[in-house]
């Protein structure tokens, strides 16, 4: 699930230095907070600590593992890493896919 990075939305800026209309939000949206969603979430409009208003960061989500878990997961990659996999094959037989283990296991 990708990581949306979130900051609070900046008031425009005022003429007037004395203004406190730039203190908008708590440290939690000034600082910016990060937000694992999945792409068909909505985004989030509002802080989820104070209310104020917020929007999502530009940039590409980033991603918990540059590798996807299907090649992690993948036999040849099991076998690298010294995994055995074994696949049910019914009756309760169980036949190597992946790595150097039996040929099959029976329960
Ligand atoms: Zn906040």
């Amino acid at each position: 699930m990708p990581i949306y990075e979130y900051g609070v939305v900046k008031p425009p800026r005022t003429a007037d230095p004395d203004s406190t209309a730039s203190e908008v939000g708590c440290e939690t949206c000034r600082a910016g907070f990060q937000a694992m969603q999945k792409m068909c979430d909505p985004k989030i409009t509002s802080c989820p600590d104070c209310d104020a208003p917020v929007e999502r960061l530009l940039g590409a989500p980033s991603f918990k593992t540059s590798a996807s878990e299907k090649t992690l997961l993948s036999t040849d990659n099991l076998g690298k890493k010294g995994f055995t996999r074994y696949d049910k094959a019914g009756g309760g037989e169980w036949v190597k896919t992946a790595g150097a283990g039996p040929d099959s296991i029976r329960k």
